[in-house]
């Protein structure tokens, strides 16, 4: 039986806890950030084991920092992959910065360390893996590369919330990481983000985040504070709400319980689409554990008669939402037109644009919701098989 309700694509899973967390804030005085805050930075500190944490409006915001941090501006480069949202890149643009690309493996669309390598020069300045889906990049290569090209590393972990290199979690490392805590995310605060990083890099990034001022409100306005502050740099506006906060502390608190329900749905699509004729699950590698932030698929277009965009439309007439990440960043106009792209520039990207499509996963689908999804594929695949 069909669907008579639309299942969307990825919607928030809040409880009341984040409600009344949210109404216990605004009976407070501090709605920006203040003690909240500070309490979300600690708690996500001590869970990632990360060198030190810093609370955000956005992983955008994190990553424009990391590149002031790290000093990118028009002579150097950044590499980092076609297959990811338009901010990691944008952010390299914002410094005046030169964009490189690397393509991605076919199989798992992660950056390939290979392409990466090729792609180094003396201008590098940074290399932008991204966790794609929530699977961890192959960091040992990538810190490797680094480290000989005298380069730094910046994780876009905007998926990756909950991930691990063998027994270390992604955030846990030397290299500035964030993370993004928008509607979708695995965990949210509506809008959100987290950098963590080494202890002096976060600290320069803390006083950026608030306009350059030596000194934060929550050290101005508490009791014991002083209104005295000096402006060392011209900074930012990207500090995290008191309000946010608390949303996210309660989300960290339900953490156990949002990974186990979101393995659950994975667990049915890994079921019916194992060996899939007309479709290929994202390929994952032992020894990194993934958050399953996205369940992409690659369908097998030799074998329907229909392309991803129908297939897209043929689910929606099903009932079942589904969404493509990503249109890769080379295929974006502004991109194409500035670097003389074309899609076969980097064409494990463009091959896996062509045939991708994200399945509904979220923490608050039911396994019944996923068997529709499976239902729906299915269906689809009989009617258009080649
Ligand atoms: C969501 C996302 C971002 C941006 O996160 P915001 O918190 O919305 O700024 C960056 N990179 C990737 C890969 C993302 O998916």
């Amino acid at each position: 039986m069909p669907r008579s309700e639309f299942l969307p694509f990825s919607p928030p899973y809040l409880s009341e806890k984040e409600i009344e967390a949210v109404a216990a804030v605004l009976r407070t005085d501090w709605l920006s950030s203040g003690p909240k805050t500070k309490e979300f930075e600690n708690t996500f500190k001590t869970m990632t084991g990360a060198h030190a944490a810093l609370a955000l409006n956005s992983a955008t915001a994190g990553l424009h920092l990391a590149m002031v941090l790290h000093k990118v501006g028009p002579d150097t480069e950044v590499i980092t992959t076609p297959m990811t949202f338009c901010a990691t890149a944008n952010v390299v643009e914002h410094v005046r910065g030169n964009v490189v690309l690397a393509d991605i493996d076919p199989e798992t669309l992660l950056i390939d360390p290979k392409e990466i390598e090729k792609r180094m020069t003396k201008r590098t300045r940074v290399i932008l893996p991204v966790h794609y889906a929530g699977h961890p990049a192959d960091m040992d290569a990538i810190n490797a590369l680094a480290k000989s090209g005298g380069a730094f590393v910046v994780e876009d972990a905007a998926h990756c919330m909950a991930s691990k290199v063998g027994e270390r979690w992604i955030g846990a490392g030397d290299n500035l990481t964030m993370f993004s805590f928008y509607a979708n995310k695995n965990l949210t605060t509506g809008e959100g983000g987290m950098m963590t990083g080494p202890e002096a890099l976060v600290d320069e990034a803390r006083m950026l985040a608030l306009h350059g001022m030596s000194r934060g409100a929550y050290n101005r306005f508490a009791k014991g504070g002083t209104w005295k502050y000096d402006v060392p740099v011209p900074g930012y506006k990207y500090n995290l709400t008191d309000i946010a906060s608390a949303i996210g502390l309660v989300q960290l608190s339900r953490w156990e319980e949002l990974a186990a329900r979101r393995l659950k749905i994975v667990e049915v699509y890994e079921k019916a689409f194992k060996g899939h004729k007309h479709l290929v699950p994202l390929k994952t590698r032992a020894g990194f554990t993934t958050c399953h932030h996205l369940y992409v698929i690659q369908l097998n277009l030799d074998t329907l008669t229909i392309d991803r965009d129908q297939f897209i439309e043929q689910l929606a007439e099903r009932n079942i939402g589904a969404s493509v990440h990503y249109r890769p960043i080379h295929m974006n106009s502004y991109y194409a037109k500035k670097y003389g792209w074309t899609p076969e520039s980097f064409p494990n990207s463009a091959r896996a644009f062509e045939r991708m499509l994200s399945l509904p996963l979220s923490s608050r689908m039911t396994e019944t919701e996923a068997g529709d999804v499976v239902e729906a594929v299915e269906d689809i695949c009989v009617k258009f098989k080649r």
